[in-house]
């Protein structure tokens, strides 16, 4: 009996330290404007019935629209509903009262990045232009660290987010919008000359690009820290396309989980990289102001996080009773390296990462929503 006893409390031992393991690497990947809502409880069956945002609504209902809200969204997210779900932290789902919101009022794209990085909602409002931020963000300041120095790199659709970053302070490297990789490999080269074929360039890089930079990146150069910003699920929301939204979601839910299969299979990243996965902003809550968002649209403010790997102790979908805010975001990718974020503005507390979140309230001095 006294053996039985020593191999469970060796056994649960042995797979609390492996699931609190310290992290070597973080990733972190966004996807723009995506709500808790579908992420949580799938596509919604009414929006899916309306011809003004579906084009062929027996076909979405067919893929997405079949079962409760837990068999729809696990068809819509699949990678997010078996795997991280098991194994990781999802954040987020309001009907269980876990929230996570946005700090900053404008509920934008600039604004919210500009949060997420540098820790701190800025009441200086910039527009989604291409004007550089004047605050300090966790990736310059880790590629300012001697143990990450060139080990940090940002790839993004969006073709403001290097603005938002900061490109031009000199200090961390960021592929946005249509830009030019510059390794000379042959997928690189592969890249490049799909990237010139593209006739009508919007502001936001077909995500499916700006992946595969990335992933080839990754290979070539095994950053430490790497940022995969996503940027068409908010494209097609603004056109009020309900049903490419839909499938943009399930796509960046395809291509998280073959970047967590790279990162799985591969030794320099296997059992020690963390992923943080959330969204800049939430949308309208209601099916006539889901399309938009920004300070007058009301559920604009209220995102969701999901974790994995190194670090995160394997909770999956949240129901306890607590308030996280997306400037928690970036203190957190610090600590989960063991290192400290500061900066000239405050930055939020990181998320109370040896727990399962339970205390977050008290570590969390906040009262700006
Ligand atoms: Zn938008």
């Amino acid at each position: 009996m006294r053996i039985i006893y020593s191999v469970i409390i060796f056994l649960s031992f042995f797979i609390s330290a492996h699931a609190q393991a310290p992290a070597q690497n973080v990733f972190i990947i966004t996807l723009d404007g995506t709500r808790w809502q579908e992420l949580f409880k799938g596509a919604d069956e009414s929006m899916l019935h309306n011809p003004d945002y579906v084009k062929d609504s027996s076909l979405m209902l067919q893929q997405y629209g079949q079962g409760d809200a837990e068999e729809r969204r696990r068809r819509l997210m699949p990678f997010f509903w078996t795997v991280l779900a098991s194994q990781g932290q999802l954040m987020g789902n309001r009907d269980l009262n876990s929230k996570v919101n946005v700090s900053n009022l404008y509920r934008i794209s600039y604004a919210g990045y500009s949060e997420i990085f540098t820790g701190f909602a800025d009441k200086i409002f910039i527009p989604n232009l291409a004007v550089n931020n004047r605050r300090l963000n966790v990736l310059q300041w880790l590629n300012k660290q001697s143990a990450y120095q060139g080990k940090v790199a940002a790839f993004c659709s969006w073709n403001i987010l290097p603005f938002v970053l900061n490109e031009k302070h000199g200090t961390l490297p960021v592929n946005g919008g249509y830009e030019m990789m510059e390794d000379d490999d042959s997928t690189s080269a592969l890249i490049n000359n799909v990237q010139q074929t593209i006739v009508s360039k919007g502001n936001t890089r077909h995500d499916l690009l700006t992946f595969e930079c990335a992933k080839n990146y990754l290979q070539q150069h095994h950053p430490k820290v790497m940022y995969l910003g996503l940027g068409e699920t908010d494209e097609f929301a603004h056109e009020h396309a309900y049903d490419t939204y839909l499938q943009k979601i399930h796509q960046a839910d395809a291509m998280i989980a073959e970047l967590w299969y790279a990162v799985q299979t591969d030794p320099f990243y296997k059992n020690n990289t963390t992923f943080i996965i959330t969204t800049d902003h939430g949308r309208g809550n209601k099916n006539s102001t889901w399309s938009t968002h920004g300070f007058w649209v009301k559920g604009s403010g209220q995102t969701w996080l999901a974790m994995l790997g190194a670090g995160i102790v394997p909770d999956g979908e949240s129901n306890k009773q607590q308030q996280l805010y997306q400037k928690q975001i970036a203190a957190t990718v610090a600590a989960l390296l063991g290192v400290n974020f500061t900066a000239s503005h405050s930055v939020a507390a990181a998320l109370p990462l040896d727990t399962n979140l339970t205390s977050s309230k008290k570590n969390v001095a906040v009262k700006d929503r």
